[in-house]
């Protein structure tokens, strides 16, 4: 094998790995460098934090304690009469890493297809493009491109009140290995990560308290949907303590002590494990040599521009390890972009249409820009939204919660912000994501015709509601 390629990847998430199948698509040289271990310490395991600790894992447990929610709570309002259900963990955690397993493998096999060329070890840059792989050994070796990309991600951020403490304090990793529910489970941090891995040990069974240090709820979401959201979980049991900032934790007789502070002072709660679920930071440790000219920005994040060079020419950074939103799609945009851009090609990222979504029950999704922000810019807007309790099909799912926003501009219609919550929210908002890509009015969607009966409708009537009105729910009739 010749050490020199057209390009070197770092990193072998949803970033790095969708950047190396393409390039090799496109004709490119390249090598992947993966320091990711099996547990057996053998094999290189590829697909990064999504597809083994993050994306995947989470949504295998969420879809299961979901089923699970659903018997205990759902069926017999049905008319489906089942006894008792109860949850195996083990088995039910045997599914989830099967399915990581698979598509873990299923990467390597990709990979091999493409002619891509795996490196197991830890890279770091040096100067010229360069790259250090040391093995698992010690063994270093060092291969060289015409460009880098580097594709690091990220790594939980650990707060001094609650450090991990094995078995007890786990971070969002731990959160998922669980080997059995947790009487009382104690969250740090209201955003997704916090609420999907609450939701999932909520639904098997654990009474759940999250501990938020802000005063508003998904300050990122749009408040209308966000406020909705807030009621369906506090009705499914979810006590979300708002205000509450974290000051400390000891473990003692098998039980986590957390103190925090809210408005009536200092409070203390007992939990049996706690997870701290307060972010991500960029993975750059020990990953630049003094002399690679890449440079950070005042954040830690890799500083780039909007095509995702460095400093260093020809040195890219794509995914968790520069600004922008920590998910799974922007980095494997950005990924393709940096190749095609590499093979000559002058694609771009539309920042603006990157969907979001909260895989909660019910979802949050969106795209574009909320109300709140809108009125902060001064920009004149309208607004249409429809309730799912309005909706058959919903009904007919058991699942008539939520609504569609959809957000226009006041004078050309052209769709600004399309946001949801409901049932499966994060298949809707891709709707809004294709409307928004085609610079769509409000109205083109209200003159599109939509299957009957589907959760799809509500997009329908939502740009109705943009315009005249929305049918099937009552409107305040507009004055001429
Ligand atoms: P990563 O996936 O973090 O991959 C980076 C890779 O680089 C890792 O494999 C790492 O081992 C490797 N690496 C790091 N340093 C080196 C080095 N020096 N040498 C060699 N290899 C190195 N996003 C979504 O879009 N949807 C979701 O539903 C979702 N759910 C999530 C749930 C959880 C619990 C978590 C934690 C995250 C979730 N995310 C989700 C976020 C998503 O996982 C990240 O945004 C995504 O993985 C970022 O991709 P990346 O390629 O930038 O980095
Ligand atoms: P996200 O970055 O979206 O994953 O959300 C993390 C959340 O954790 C943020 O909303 C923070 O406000 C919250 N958070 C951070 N530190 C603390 C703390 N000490 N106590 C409670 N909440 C915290």
């Amino acid at each position: 094998m010749s050490d020199k390629f057209d390009v070197i990847i770092i990193g072998a998430g949803p970033g790095g790995y969708v950047a190396a199948i393409k390039g090799a698509q496109l004709g490119l040289k390249v090598a992947c460098v993966e320091n990711w271990t099996s547990k057996d310490g053998k094999q290189q395991v590829l697909g990064g934090t999504c597809l083994n600790v993050g994306c995947i894992p989470s949504k295998a447990l969420l879809e299961i304690s979901h089923k699970f929610e659903e018997a205990n709570h759902g069926f017999a309002e049905q008319g489906i009469e089942v006894k008792d259900p109860s949850i195996n963990v083990a088995k039910m955690m045997e599914r989830k890493d099967g399915i990581v397993k698979q598509l873990t493998g299923g990467i390597a096999q990709l990979f091999k297809a493409n002619g891509v060329t795996p490196i197991h070890g830890r890279g770091r840059l040096l100067a010229n493009r360069q790259v250090e792989v040391t093995d698992n050994d010690g063994n270093t070796k060092t291969y060289e491109a015409d460009n880098v990309v580097i594709a690091t991600g990220s790594n939980p951020i650990e707060i001094p009140p609650a450090p991990m403490t094995e078995g007890f304090i786990v971070d969002s990793e731990g959160a998922l290995e669980f080997d059995k529910v947790p009487k009382r489970l104690g969250v740090i941090g209201a955003g997704v990560i916090g609420l999907e891995l609450g939701s999932v040990w909520a639904r098997l069974g654990s009474e759940v308290t999250v501990l938020e240090a802000l005063d508003t709820f998904l300050p990122a979401v749009d408040q209308q949907v966000a406020k909705d959201a807030l009621k369906q979980f506090k009705k499914q049991g979810l006590d979300i303590k708002l205000k509450a900032r974290v000051t400390g934790t000891s473990v003692k007789r098998n039980l986590v002590n957390v103190t925090y502070e809210d408005a009536k002072g200092e409070q203390e709660q007992k939990f049996d494990k706690l997870i701290v679920a307060v972010g991500r930071r960029p993975n750059t440790d020990n990953l630049l040599a003094a002399d690679s000219g890449v440079n950070l920005d005042e954040r830690g994040f890799i500083f780039v521009d909007d095509y995702c060079q460095t400093d260093a020419p020809g040195v890219w950074a794509i995914g968790d390890v520069v600004r922008g939103p920590m998910l799974a799609h922007k980095a494997s945009e950005e990924g393709v972009m940096v190749v095609e851009r590499i093979a000559g090609h002058k694609p771009q990222v539309n920042y603006d249409c990157i969907p979001n979504v909260i895989y909660t029950h019910p979802e949050v999704a969106w795209v574009g820009k909320t109300e709140e922000q809108l009125k902060a810019e001064g920009e004149a807007y309208k607004v249409g939204t429809f309730p799912f309790a309005a909706n058959g099909r919903a009904m007919a799912a058991n699942a008539a919660m939520g609504l569609v926003k959809i957000i226009a501009d006041e004078k050309s219609d052209r769709i600004l912000g399309f946001h949801v919550t409901g049932p499966q929210a994060s298949e809707i908002v891709a709707q809004g994501v294709i409307a928004m890509e085609f610079g769509s009015s409000a109205e083109d969607l209200a003159l599109t015709c939509f299957a009957h009966p589907t959760l799809s409708e509500s997009v329908h009537e939502a740009a109705l509601a943009v315009g005249d009105g929305a049918i099937h729910v009552a409107n305040r009739r507009k004055k001429k």
